[in-house]
């Protein structure tokens, strides 16, 4: 469906404008509001035929026929109708001239309206002068298309004339959906900031009114602040509220780039030629320009673009107050969108983020705070499938509790970068969570500015070793004093924590002033409490935590699928041990066997492997699905039985001892399927008894407690205050490392501008 219809249009790039709704032969095309409140098209496949017009009558997926529809540049006036038109306008009132012209004609005009709750904004046609009062008025929300443009072509095709007032995305929209410029048809676009929510708009309003009866909305009310854009509501008890440009928090959302719609952004309409036969838009500053094209009541500014627009134009000149050529580099100083899109503001998603359950005041100030629940830290881009997919899962678990994860990019002491394959980690990490800045090391504590809380994730981070490497980032050195530090099911991998009393000391520091800390096993809290006197509990592996449903959301995007039963072997460090285990399996289950290499020393992996069964190139997506659909799992690694146990798969496990022998005992001795795994994997030729099937019952019992328990512990740790428990003397040594650190980069920095400065003058 995705390939043949409309839906193959990303909703970044997708208006809204409605052509393919229109256009649709079989009414299989639906205009939904997705969960920001903006409208996009949603096919239904029974009855779609796949005649593929959606896609023919989209100006975003026919971006050549699009620009070909925009005119050249044309002349710019400064207008103003009749004092009275102008007082119930938005800027001088042309759009009032131009349809009443039309209405005198015998035509239709079609432009915007409320619905009579003011909840909704739409397009309408109309033929009688009166009701055009319901049209004027700039309704900063985007309007429902609906079918106006099949009511445009039913009016075209009787011969009557119609004028279409929109936003230039809608003009495109109208011109796609006929096909052509017909006859009879004018159009005026907006000059336009952008489209708004819907829903952000009647979470406003309904604030706004705090359970009033709404009899009017208002943005350009002239009567208090004159020709400006004031808020203002009337209700039916006879209040009204009235809140100028600067006070008004719509303005804030709207102006800032907060509650637009996400192609409004990057829209490809909001330049000096235009699509439209004239464009309408507010004269702002132009007494800048000349005084007398300015008495403080509505100037508008008009671009006269086609040879249609010249003639409406000049049929409509005599009823003008005021018209005066004016140059359209002045207007553009004033008028941003005139030659650039409105900016999305950063702080957009954490708005739309809120709205739901904040509403619309507090979550503009979440917008504009824009600050991240919790900082996300560990090897969340490691060349390892495990790592990826343990942040993956706690991302969505914080992400189901409603809060806002970012990962943080992890700098290496010496500055060098990670391996190339860490990129595509990155890439994949990026389309499901935010990712921070690239920093130095010496600049990672600015992440502090965008985080309340810090979080270390549940891999191997607190090992001595990965201190020459990355410094003390993994204990939360660079975080401030004030901010909550969480480690979930972190991992310490080896038996004890290595190193020197120093090392050591050190280490207890900065893990003294963690608020909440658990470990991934049970040799952890011993190491904890032996090494660093601390009283640690352990929980769950993230990966246990996080739904299956986003597993097999990524599964379903797999690229590598193997047809028919198949063993599968997860193998991180080969041997010819394993693979004559590997061959044992392949015979006894009577299964071909493909194997999974681990992505950092993949390479090398299959040098030392003999047997022509590797699969290459497989992304996270791949490692899922092939995990997700083998008929018998072998693996060497800790998360590869992770989601073997997730998958209920049938699996012998190899522990590994060169990765960390704990994690296994701990994860099998808790599960109790010790009789799952072997330490050496020829012990697999001489037991057939590891075959047997896994109690799935048990163990989902068992991860089912420890699933609540674990959960439990997290929400604690995530919404309960500070620990404010001061340790002065261990705070007084990270203050001192800290400073040392900066003495030294201070140092590093020194030498390296003395050793340019060498080559300089050399
Ligand atoms: C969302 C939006 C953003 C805008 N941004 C800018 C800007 O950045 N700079 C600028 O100079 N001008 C902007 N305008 C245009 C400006 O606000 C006036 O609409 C324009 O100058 C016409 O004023 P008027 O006095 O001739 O018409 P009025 O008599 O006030 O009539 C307003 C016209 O706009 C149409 N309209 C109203 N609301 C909508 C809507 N939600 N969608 C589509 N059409 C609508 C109505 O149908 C009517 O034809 C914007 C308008 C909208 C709707």
């Amino acid at each position: 469906m995705l390939e043949t219809t409309i839906e193959k249009l990303s909703n970044k790039k997708c208006t809204g404008c409605g052509a393919c709704f229109n256009k649709c032969p079989v009414s299989a095309i639906k205009m939904e509001y997705d969960t920001e409140g903006f409208l996009f098209p949603k096919v239904n496949s029974e009855k779609c035929i796949q005649c593929g017009l959606c896609q023919k009558v989209c100006p975003e997926l026919q971006i050549e026929k699009t620009v070909q529809m925009i005119h050249p540049e044309g002349k710019c006036y400064a207008v103003m109708a009749d004092d009275e038109i102008r007082l119930v306008s938005s800027s001088g009132g042309m759009f009032t001239l131009l349809a009443e012209y039309v209405l005198e004609q015998g035509g239709v005009v079609c432009g915007a309206t409320y619905s009579d709750d003011y909840m909704t904004v739409k397009h309408i046609l109309v033929s009688d002068k009166k009701e055009l009062t319901r049209l004027r008025g700039s309704k900063y929300v985007q309007s429902q298309i609906g079918t106006v443009y099949q009511e445009i072509k039913n009016e075209l095709n009787k011969k009557r004339i119609v004028l279409f007032v929109g936003c230039p995305c809608q003009v495109a929209g109208l011109y796609s959906y006929l096909g052509k410029d017909i006859p009879g048809l004018f159009t005026a676009d907006l000059v336009c900031h952008a489209a708004n929510s819907v829903t952000a708009y009647q979470s406003f309003i309904k604030e706004m009114a705090k359970g009033r009866v709404i009899t009017e909305v208002n943005f350009r009310d002239k009567s208090v602040y004159g020709w400006s854009t004031p808020t203002t509501i009337s209700f039916q008890d006879g209040t009204v509220s009235n809140e100028a440009w600067n006070q008004s928090k719509w303005y804030s959302g709207f102006l800032g780039g907060i509650i637009n719609r996400k192609c409004c952004s990057t829209c490809r309409y909001a330049q000096r030629m235009r699509i439209g036969d004239l464009t309408l838009g507010d004269f702002w500053q132009v007494h800048r320009w000349d005084k007398t094209c300015n008495d403080w009541k509505g100037t508008s500014l008009v671009l006269v673009n086609s040879k249609k627009g010249k003639e409406l134009f000049r049929a409509v000149k005599n009823r003008m107050k005021l018209c005066k050529e004016a140059p359209l580099d002045f207007a553009v100083q004033y008028n941003g969108q005139l030659v650039r899109p409105n900016k999305a503001h950063p702080g957009r998603r954490f708005f739309f983020h809120h709205l739901p359950k904040d509403g619309y005041h507090k979550s503009l100030w979440y917008g504009q705070k824009w600050r991240y629940d919790v900082g996300l830290v560990g090897w969340w881009f490691a060349a390892n499938y495990g790592s990826v997919m343990t942040y993956f899962a706690l991302g969505k678990i914080l992400e189901d509790m409603d809060l806002l994860a970012i990962m943080i990019p992890i700098p290496k002491v010496d500055r060098q970068g990670w391996e190339p394959i860490t990129e595509k980690n990155i890439e994949f990490m990026k389309k499901y969570f935010p990712i921070a800045n690239k920093r130095p090391i010496e600049k990672i504590d600015e992440c502090n500015r965008f985080c309340d809380s810090f979080m270390v994730g549940s891999d191997q981070l607190w090992v001595q070793s990965y201190v020459p490497l990355v410094g003390y980032t993994f204990f939360l050195d660079f975080v401030d004093p004030n901010k909550k530090k969480i480690a979930y099911a972190t991992s310490l991998g080896r038996e004890e924590y290595s190193g020197s009393m120093e090392d050591k000391t050190l280490a207890r520091a900065f893990l003294k002033q963690f608020d909440y800390i658990s470990v991934r096993e049970s040799s952890g809290v011993e190491i904890c409490k032996k090494s660093f006197g601390l009283d640690a509990v352990r929980m769950l592996d993230p990966v246990f935590l996080c739904q299956t449903k986003y597993y097999d959301e990524l599964a379903d995007q797999a690229k590598i699928s193997i047809k028919g039963n198949y063993l599968l072997c997860y193998i991180l460090d080969p041997s010819s041990e394993k693979e004559r285990a590997v061959e044992y399996l392949e015979s006894k289950l009577n299964l071909k066997a493909y194997v999974i290499f681990d992505m950092k020393t993949f390479e090398k992996s299959k040098k030392t492997w003999s047997m022509d069964n590797v699969l290459e190139n497989v992304r996270i997506e791949d490692f899922l699905a092939l995990i997700k659909n083998c008929s018998y799992l072998l693996s060497d690694s800790h998360h590869g039985v992770c989601f073997g146990l997730i998958y209920h798969k049938d699996f012998i496990c190899i522990a590994n001892r060169a990765r960390g022998y704990t994690r296994f005992e701990s994860l099998f001795n808790l599960l109790n399927i010790r009789e799952h795994m072997v330490e050496n994997p020829l012990e697999i030729l001489d037991h057939p008894s590891l075959l047997k099937s896994i109690d799935y019952v048990k163990v989902d019992h068992i991860l089912k407690g420890e699933k609540k328990r674990s959960l439990n512990w997290l929400k604690n740790a995530l919404n309960a205050p500070k620990n404010e428990k001061y340790d002065w003397d261990t705070r007084l040594l990270v203050k001192y490392h800290n400073m040392l650190k900066k003495q030294n980069e201070g140092i590093k920095k020194m030498k390296l501008i003395l050793k340019e400065l060498d080559n300089e003058e050399g």
